[in-house]
């Protein structure tokens, strides 16, 4: 529910009260000038985090968005997130302005099944708003030793983000509208490999994108898909 009167957010907010944790800023980096990543301090130990988690933050009186807990420490009480600023809509607005000491409410991480251990390989596809994804699967891939590959889709501008978040194995294309046209994403080495078309496919950013990238997996890979717009271009959050 991205919008809804400021009474029902309320009631929410009490509703959700005792499972969800206050937290302060801790620490703000900006990756670029329109990706910034997000400490938060706090205690978490009643929290439960799996890969891929997200949050559903209120960023106004009116309105939530959703952003995936990209790392998380919870002994240590250390939680972050990376968020696209993508200009002057609720969720980027909201997560532009916080700074160092800010106290948020953090509500209970929702699961979403992105994770399988049982599957051998793994692509991850997504764009500025998938890096928490990312940062999130990254580590129990290697500790569990399944061959991955990240394929990106990045503003010019975030390109380097990759390395400076040390993604392995991970492949940056120019955000160019490429991953909405179907004969292009047929012909990616990806796709046509038969060695990596039984990989579990998880495909997340753009919902349009996603969409395309699907359909075209769809017809020719064995492995299993799972797909997560994360944004829709006109429409207010997903
Ligand atoms: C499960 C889940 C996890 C997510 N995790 C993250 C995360 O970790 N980090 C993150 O940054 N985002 C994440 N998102 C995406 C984020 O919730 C959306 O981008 C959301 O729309 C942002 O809210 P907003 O108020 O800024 O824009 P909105 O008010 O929702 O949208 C206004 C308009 O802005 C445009 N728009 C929205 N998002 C983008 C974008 N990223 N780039 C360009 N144009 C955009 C659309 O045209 C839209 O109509 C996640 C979404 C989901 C569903």
């Amino acid at each position: 529910m991205p919008s809804a009167p400021k009474w029902v957010f309320d009631v929410f907010d009490r509703l959700l009260s005792s499972k969800s944790s206050s937290m302060v800023v801790s620490k703000v980096e900006y990756l670029s000038n329109t990706v910034k990543r997000i400490q938060f301090k706090g205690n978490i130990k009643k929290l439960n985090f799996g890969v891929g988690s997200f949050i559903d933050f209120r960023v106004s009186d009116t309105e939530a968005r959703r952003y995936t807990v990209s790392y998380v420490n919870a002994a240590g009480g250390i939680l972050e997130l990376i968020a696209h600023l993508h200009g002057e809509a609720p969720g980027s607005s909201f997560m532009g302005n916080l700074s160092v000491g800010d106290k948020v409410n953090i509500n209970p991480p929702r699961p979403y099944k992105y994770y399988d251990p049982s599957a051998e390989r793994y692509i991850i596809f997504g764009d500025e708003t998938s890096l928490g994804l990312a940062c999130s699967f990254l580590p129990v891939l290697l500790k569990n030793r399944h061959p991955f590959h990240f394929y990106l889709e990045l503003a010019e501008e975030n390109k380097n983000i990759a390395s400076l978040l040390q993604l392995e194995n991970c492949t940056v294309f120019t955000k160019n509208g490429s991953f909405g046209n179907e004969k292009w994403l047929n012909d990616l080495p990806i796709v046509q490999s038969p060695e990596w078309q039984q990989s579990n496919f998880i495909l997340t950013g753009n919902a349009k994108s996603v969409r395309a990238f699907r359909k075209v997996l769809k017809a020719r890979n064995q492995g299993k898909i799972i797909s997560h717009g994360y944004w829709l271009e006109g429409k207010k959050g997903l």
